[in-house]
């Protein structure tokens, strides 16, 4: 089982939290389009004709293209490498890009799996963001796409904004569980460096995040979700039976996975090579000037804490018997070492081998989870 996620780096305008890599600007994107179809026959041997099981259109705001043109992507990767046959196909929508009629289009198409940027359903709370869509919007994109046929979506919320309240954060996700969506992906606002956030808060120029609101948001999340029998199978991902994300449990189980676009990753279980984060640079990608901007071959102790890191924050938990086959004796009594405090303070639960985040835990899994790594 492989994957392969595919970079669209462009927005509307820039929201306020955002650090991933994209342009306010589409004016290169005929251009993009060439030289990702490049960029796929290049990249076309990295996955060794391992099965694909899951495409991804991220970004940036992959809403901004046509049907046509994520067919045209999708039907180049057919030509060169082995898509499974019930492989999911995501598309990163957002709200102001949807109407019945694109929708109607994208379900017609390749595409069988839709992720909404909502964030949150208030307006306060999207000006806050500086999000380019409103709640109507918002709240008629989701029908929409329900009434197009989307039966494999999920919606993105933010807990923590400044400008919502404890019971708005309830009404969000009430909302949600009325609207019938199988999967949310729910995360805590966080300062980047270099965002805009960053500088308005240092600035004053907007209200700062206070951290217990943020875990009081964090507990009615636990607490709704399960009272309405969503699998917490992820700390920030929430899912009904059977519809996990498969692009991102790829990620966390460790499998391989070719990014392609600016600034996209890629592992193949030995490596990890990104490619550049610029728009510019990429565009001048030929047959001899690569756009991978590094590569790092995996010491033990980096593959370790990848490890650590992705399995920890899972339902599975992070196996002690794994590690000792994959890593060795010494790396697994360094875990076990590291992890007695959190055992002890009950946020961590040990189970035949493996380890668990708890409830009280899940909360603090950044700190936990650097607190059982290997310095590599
Ligand atoms: S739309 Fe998404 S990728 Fe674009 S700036 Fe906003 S959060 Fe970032």
């Amino acid at each position: 089982m492989a994957g392969i996620y595919i970079h669209i780096p462009f927005c509307k305008q820039k929201c306020y939290y955002c650090n991933f890599y994209s342009v306010a600007s589409i004016k290169n994107k005929d251009r993009f389009l060439e030289v990702l179809k490049k960029e796929i026959y290049h990249q076309r041997k990295y996955l060794k004709n391992e099965i694909v099981n899951t495409i991804y259109f991220g970004g940036g705001t992959p809403s901004m293209f046509s049907k046509n043109e994520i067919e045209d992507v999708y039907a180049e990767l057919i030509k060169h490498f082995n898509i499974g046959d019930s492989v999911e196909v995501t598309v990163e929508v957002n709200p102001d890009d949807l109407n019945k009629k694109k929708l109607d289009e994208f379900k017609s198409s390749v595409i069988n799996r839709l992720s909404i940027g909502v964030q949150s359903f208030f307006d306060e709370d999207l000006h806050y963001l500086n999000r380019i869509h409103d709640s109507k919007q918002a709240i008629n994109s989701i029908r929409w796409a329900l009434d197009s046929g989307f039966s494999n979506l999920s919606i993105d919320l933010i807990y923590g904004i400044p400008t919502l309240s404890l019971e708005n954060w309830k009404k969000n996700l009430e909302l949600f569980f009325e609207l019938n969506i199988p999967h949310l992906s729910s995360y805590a606002l966080t300062i980047e460096p270099k965002t805009p956030l960053k500088h308005l808060i240092e600035k004053k120029k907007i209200s700062a995040i206070n951290e217990k609101d943020l875990v009081a948001h964090f507990d009615l999340l636990l607490e709704l979700t399960e009272m309405n029998d969503f699998i917490h199978y992820e700390i920030s991902n929430f899912s009904k039976k059977d519809y996990y994300s498969k692009h991102n449990s790829l990620y966390w189980l460790g499998r391989n996975y070719l990014g392609l676009g600016p600034s996209a990753h890629s592992f193949n279980g030995l490596s990890r090579q990104w490619n550049i984060s610029n728009l510019t640079q990429y565009l001048k990608h030929t047959n001899s000037k690569s756009i991978i901007q590094e590569r790092e071959v995996l010491t033990a102790a980096q593959k370790y804490n990848e490890y650590v890191m992705t399995s920890i924050r899972t339902l599975w938990g992070c196996d002690l018997e794994h590690i000792n086959n994959v890593f060795g004796k010494t790396f697994r009594n360094h875990c076990l070492k590291a992890s007695q405090k959190h055992i002890l303070s009950k946020q961590l639960l040990l189970t035949k081998n493996v380890l668990y985040l708890t409830s009280s835990g899940k909360i603090f899994a950044d700190g936990i989870t650097a607190d059982l790594f290997i310095n590599s």
